[in-house]
């Protein structure tokens, strides 16, 4: 189900026609929708229905807005954290303390210590060393982390070589081969409770015969740490399941993916937990700009000028990511143009040569599929301010993530007695 539609000619967030929030709001914005969100979490739950009580534990990284993350919450969903910030959302948003990971391979002391105090479900492992540490906390405030390892299996996962995670050379997790070695060091530590291994090899996958490849090496790995007398009763099988970005594109449904997962994870006998993001959030948010002009080009195609930029929207110019762009209030006018942002670096491009709706000055647009990795992965590079975001649902919407102007930004810094 699409939410994002034409009704009588205007694009429309579920009920809500986008004008009325670029008004009320100004642009650019995020819009994401409820019923969206609710509909992909259901789904992802699904398509592993035929498994025993999985934890979906959201990657709250995809999108961290407390809104979004208490949606989820709503659905059942934990959450998957990579910082002490995205703990304290988390908390915040209502999720149960016990359906957090923890993942990560820079975690601080500070940031041990508060999932330990929050008493979060599981710390993802990421290093021998890092272990060493957590064993020594725990052991120091008399209670136990309860832990898997991360394994680094070298599978590539044929995505984007910057979000791809689980080849040999990446810094994720430790070398399958040191695996059971590094497992039975930790196991030893009185800190720990090392009670099972994780994987997560990148995010936007297209295909499942990596993941498959992956979770089989897990497998193994599970035998070999159970022949050692370890008692094995968890695994987390991370994320990394791709969207579409493009009309039309096929990416694998969660019914698939459910049914992969079945198949190689069939007789483990643990609680598998999951770790999607981008499956979640991406198609349930759109960033809403408007067109501050349009500029002849040199020989090519016009430059379509809109207010959103690489600071609001990173993806394209950090992976070269495509998002469909399309007018709110299309006239079924064509055309081949380039589509950037206001800032000044040529990075700021989110479309070369892009056969798109015809856009004037004022024009409303939306960049698709932008509720994950989004607002998120937003910064204030050229002062620009910080972007809003607005969750719809049904004929009502909200803004749950203010504006953050360029002077607020400014009230943060600080000039020196001695520069003064
Ligand atoms: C980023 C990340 C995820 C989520 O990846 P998606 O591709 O958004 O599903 C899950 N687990 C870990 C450890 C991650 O770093």
């Amino acid at each position: 189900m699409d939410v994002f539609t034409l009704r009588s000619g205007i694009m429309h967030a579920e009920d809500v026609p986008l004008p009325a929030i670029a008004e009320a709001v100004g642009t650019p914005v995020y819009v994401y929708s409820l019923a969206k969100l609710t509909e992909r979490a259901r789904a992802f739950r699904q398509g592993l229905a035929g498994l025993d009580r999985p934890l979906l534990a959201f990657a709250v990284k995809a999108n961290p807005n407390l809104s979004v993350l208490r949606v989820l919450g709503r659905e059942g969903y934990g959450a998957d954290v990579v910082s002490g910030g995205e703990l304290t959302r988390s908390l915040a948003a209502g999720i149960a303390p016990g359906d957090i990971v923890f993942s990560g391979v820079g975690k601080t002391h500070a940031e041990m210590t508060q999932g330990l105090e929050a008493g979060i479900g599981q710390f993802n492992i990421e290093s021998e060393e890092e272990g060493r540490e957590l064993a020594a906390l725990a052991a120091s405030r008399g209670t136990v982390a309860r832990c898997a390892l991360r394994v680094n299996p070298d599978v590539d996962a044929r995505t984007h070589a910057k979000i791809s995670t689980g080849r040999s050379e990446n810094k994720f997790g430790v070398p399958l081969g040191r695996a059971a070695e590094i497992f039975a060091a930790l196991a030893s530590e009185a800190g720990l409770e090392m009670r099972g291994v994780a994987v997560h090899i990148g995010s936007q996958l297209a295909e499942l015969e990596p993941l498959e490849t992956a979770f089989g090496k897990l497998g193994a790995l599970i035998a070999e740490l159970r022949a050692a007398g370890h008692a094995i009763t968890h695994a987390d099988l991370g994320g990394g399941l791709g969207v579409s970005y493009r009309h039309g594109e096929r990416y694998p449904t969660a019914a698939e993916y459910g049914e992969m997962v079945a198949r190689a994870t069939k007789g483990w006998d643990v609680r598998l937990t999951f770790e999607p993001g981008r499956f979640i959030a991406a198609e349930a948010g759109v960033l809403l700009t408007r067109t501050i002009r349009t500029k002849r080009g040199g020989n090519g195609p016009p430059f379509v000028v809109v207010d959103a930029a690489m600071n609001d929207l990173a993806r394209p110019a950090l992976y070269g990511a495509y998002h469909e762009f399309e007018a709110v209030e299309p006239t079924g006018a064509r055309a081949v143009a380039h589509i950037v942002g206001p800032i000044c670096e040529t990075g700021d491009t989110f479309a070369m040569n892009r056969d798109c709706d015809a856009l004037e000055a004022g024009d409303l647009a939306v960049f698709r599929t932008a509720g994950a990795y989004g607002a998120t992965m937003a910064s204030s590079y050229n002062s620009r301010g910080f972007v809003p975001e607005v969750l719809v649902d049904g004929d009502r919407f909200a803004v749950v993530a203010d504006r953050i102007a360029p002077a607020a930004i400014m009230d943060a810094e600080r000039v020196p007695e001695w520069l003064a």
